[in-house]
């Protein structure tokens, strides 16, 4: 079955599906982007998702090209469309094609910005084999610009990180900057330890994970302590247990840092319950 794509206002297939050479995301990485996973043919914390999109466009004086209720009615469109019961739905603005290559930035409102949706099928996605064995990880420097609460399309150090952690023959990289663990390279990073949450209080060093917001929320509901502060990569070999979150990921948990394994190296129980809440209440309301 050839994908339905959106593009621009429009429904086609992907081979039909173009964008401009002259594109500032294409020219610059000049655009931001969303990931929300679909459960049961149903998008899980659109809501959430949406809200982080109008920041990063405001954060980057960009104009969003739809309302918010428009882009839910094109992701479910996609849904329908393209069959989907388990996977992702990919959402990329970019600040348009100005015609030529130029560093400042264009006139929002005689450029108009390039919106982008896709589908990605992910059968089996809620039942991934890594909730079991959990993941192996290694530290790395985080050499990232600074605005990393911004969602951009920037993401060629952290495709270098996902790199380097396949070549250690492990699942994923932490980055560490001045010596703390900012967060995955494409998740955030948890440790437990006595029962108590730590992760990285939110600021510009780390993305607000959406998934992060629902996970300490539901912890907090179950009356688990969640402490929100930044911690090292000993502080982390020493923990009971750690885990990582994301939209496509949920939560999994992490099992060995740089050679040292967790506990007795197998998923710990916070990881495992929180993953099954959130899998439950995130279900429950999937829109
Ligand atoms: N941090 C980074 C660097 C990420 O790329 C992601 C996933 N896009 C996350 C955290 C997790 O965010 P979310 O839960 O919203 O997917």
């Amino acid at each position: 079955m050839t994908r339905t794509v959106f593009v621009n206002g429009s429904y086609l297939p992907e081979t039909e599906a173009t964008v401009s050479i002259f594109d500032r995301g294409f020219l610059m990485a000049d655009g931001v982007y969303e990931v929300t996973s679909v459960l049961g043919g149903k998008l899980i914390d659109f809501d959430g998702h949406a809200a982080r999109l109008e920041r990063s466009l405001s954060e980057l004086d960009m104009v969003s090209p739809l309302t918010m209720d428009a882009l839910l009615e094109i992701h479910r469109e996609l849904v329908r469309r393209n069959a989907i019961d388990e996977g992702l739905i990919y959402l990329q603005i970019t600040r348009g094609n100005p015609g030529d290559r130029d560093f400042a930035f264009p006139d929002p409102y005689k450029t108009p910005s390039t919106i982008v949706l896709f589908t990605q099928a992910k059968p089996g996605l809620a039942d991934s084999p890594a909730a079991k064995t959990g993941l192996r990880v290694i530290s790395i420097d985080d050499i990232r610009w600074g605005r990393r609460d911004i969602k951009t399309v920037q993401l060629l150090y952290p495709s270098m990180g996902k790199m380097i952690a396949k070549k250690a023959g492990v699942d994923d990289a932490w980055f560490v900057e001045d010596g703390k663990v900012t967060e995955g390279t494409s998740n955030n990073a948890y440790i437990v330890k006595g029962g108590k949450i730590i992760t990285r209080d939110l600021s510009s060093d780390i993305l607000h994970g959406i998934t992060r917001a629902a996970v300490l929320r539901f912890a907090r509901e179950a009356q688990m302590e969640v402490e929100e502060r930044a911690f090292n990569v000993a502080e982390a070999q020493g923990a009971d247990e750690a885990f990582i979150t994301s939209a496509s990921a949920f939560v999994l948990p992490v099992v060995e840092i740089d050679g040292v394994t967790l506990g007795n190296g197998a998923p710990g129980p916070v990881a495992t319950r929180l993953r099954e809440i959130y899998l439950d209440e995130s279900r429950k309301a999937a829109v």
